[in-house]
């Protein structure tokens, strides 16, 4: 009796340890590379070997290299260095990087559309290099320094990228990889974001302590992605390559390039130790494992595409929708905004057409408007509407979205219009009715709310656009305008478990 007490209390001590010890927390870690020195041939060099280091470690990482840089390796015939960076994956870190304008200062005026088709005339020619030289399509991209913008997105898409992996604070959720312009993001990661110091002395203990205390926290959340990143030219240059050439906005010709001034060996060597011991602690860690952004898209697959949208769904979509809301966030998984609008529409569309729901609905992703709405002039102003004026809306809404991949600027309902977010509560209202009650109003009576996502979205400012290579005093207001309208689109990113 007394044994078999004194066992079951061991159990019962002993039990959330025995469970933690076979299943800890899962912690990944993408570990990138913005690979972009195209003057300086040891930043071949520093590349090959920080890749061929970590295939020796069994470690995969994400290279992103430029453009030119992949020109300038094969016009060097180093096809020692392509071979050892095709054993990681292979993303894209745009054509020229920092030579004037850069992305986000010829971005600055444009609208959704020009600046769509613009940031693809000017970055195809970069992917196709990518494609020539490496073999591959770039699973990846992220915007040199913090020339970022949303109009990149769709171009991007359109070019088969599919993941955006970098580090800047114009959009951001909860500092992990969360959905935005129709991609994963793993961008604004700030607390999740580790750097060890390159500069020897203590820069590995620190980075150590660094690491253990993200690892403890995404632990204490459950899990989660870490995100570390440097540049190969760290390890050989002792200032950047760019801000030697293009600071603030100056655009010298290739005649007129300087190189940057080198560190010491003693200093390359330690700082390539360092890292390696880096790099072996953090993979020596229980429940952590290194993963690529090819990994990243598996593990955070979008679980809502593909998914058979029920009438309960359906019925909390149509309710959320009609109180101020940002995203759904189920456990299996997350809606935005413009997938609420997509979903709902699309469901009122076939009861337009049949009277029913369909009898699978799946989600079509769709962008966020390109327009602030605008109040249509004149003097109506309806608090509610026939079922067939409605009705006739929602199908054009359809169609709309079908056609243009986006969210409408405004919805007409006869000469009025609606915005984007009053169309959708009204709709919420009118789907919650035709599900509870099998018929759909007689009268559509003009609903309200908010989307509030706009929050995760940086305010404009200078500061913002800290990059030493913009102009002095750059900013880009009309950039993050467009930025809060594809808040729509914004939601968290589930890890798949
Ligand atoms: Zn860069």
């Amino acid at each position: 009796m007394r044994k078999a007490f004194l066992s079951l209390v061991l159990i019962a001590a002993l039990g959330p340890a025995l469970r933690s010890a076979k299943a800890p927390a899962p912690v990944y870690v993408t570990l990138w590379f913005d690979t972009e020195d195209y003057l300086l041939p040891q930043d071949d060099d520093a590349t090959k070997r920080l890749a061929e280091m970590l295939s020796r470690l069994g470690v995969p990482a994400t290279f992103k290299i430029v453009g030119e840089k992949a020109r300038v390796l094969e016009r060097r015939r180093r096809s020692d260095v392509i071979a050892a960076l095709k054993r990681h994956d292979i993303g894209y870190h745009s054509n020229t990087h920092s030579q004037q304008p850069t992305i986000a200062v010829y971005l600055q005026n444009a609208g959704w559309e020009d600046g769509r088709a613009e940031f693809k005339r000017r970055e195809q020619p970069g992917v196709d290099d990518i494609k020539r030289i490496f073999g591959v399509t770039p699973i990846a991209y992220g915007q040199p320094g913090s020339a970022w913008a949303p109009q990149t997105y769709p171009a991007l898409r359109d070019m088969g990228i599919k993941i955006y992996l970098d580090e800047a604070d114009q959009v951001g959720l909860d500092d992990q990889p969360f959905y935005y312009g129709g991609m994963l993001n793993i961008f604004r990661m700030r607390s999740t974001l580790v750097r060890m110091a390159l500069n020897g002395g203590s820069s590995l203990t620190e980075g150590q302590a660094a690491f253990d205390k993200v690892h403890a926290a995404l632990t204490a959340r459950g899990g989660g992605t870490v995100s570390i990143y440097y540049h190969p030219n760290e390890w050989v240059q002792s200032e950047f390559w760019d801000a030697v050439n293009f600071r603030r906005g100056a655009n010298p010709p290739p005649g007129e390039w300087k190189p940057p001034r080198m560190r010491p060996a003693a200093e390359t060597e330690q700082a390539f130790a360092d890292f390696e011991q880096f790099v072996r602690f953090i993979k020596a860690k229980d429940g952590v494992r290194f993963v690529t952004a090819t990994e990243l898209g598996k593990l955070y697959a979008d679980r809502a595409l593909g998914r058979d949208f029920s009438r309960a769904d359906l019925l909390t979509i149509a309710r959320a929708v009609q109180k101020d809301f940002d995203f759904l966030k189920g456990d299996a998984y997350a809606l935005s905004g413009a997938d609420m609008f997509a979903l709902l529409t699309d469901a009122a569309a076939a009861v337009v057409e049949a009277r029913t729901f369909p009898a699978a609905l799946r989600l079509t992703t769709v962008d966020g408007p390109a327009q602030p709405f605008v109040l249509s002039t004149g003097q109506l102003r309806s608090s509610a509407f026939s079922w067939d004026a409605f009705g006739s809306a929602v199908r054009d809404t359809a169609a709309f979205c079908r056609v243009h991949g986006r969210m409408p600027d405004e919805i007409w309902v006869g000469a009025e219009n609606l915005s984007p977010v009053e169309y959708l509560a009204t709709l919420g209202d009118v789907v919650e009715q035709f599900l509870t009650t099998g018929k759909v109003p007689v009268s559509v009576d003009r609903t309200s709310s908010r989307i509030t996502t706009e929050r995760y979205v940086a305010e404009d400012s200078p500061k913002l656009w800290g990059w030493i290579i913009f102009p002095e005093g750059f900013h880009a207001p009309r950039v993050m305008e467009l930025a809060r309208l594809q808040a729509w689109t914004l939601k968290p990113a589930l890890l798949d478990r």
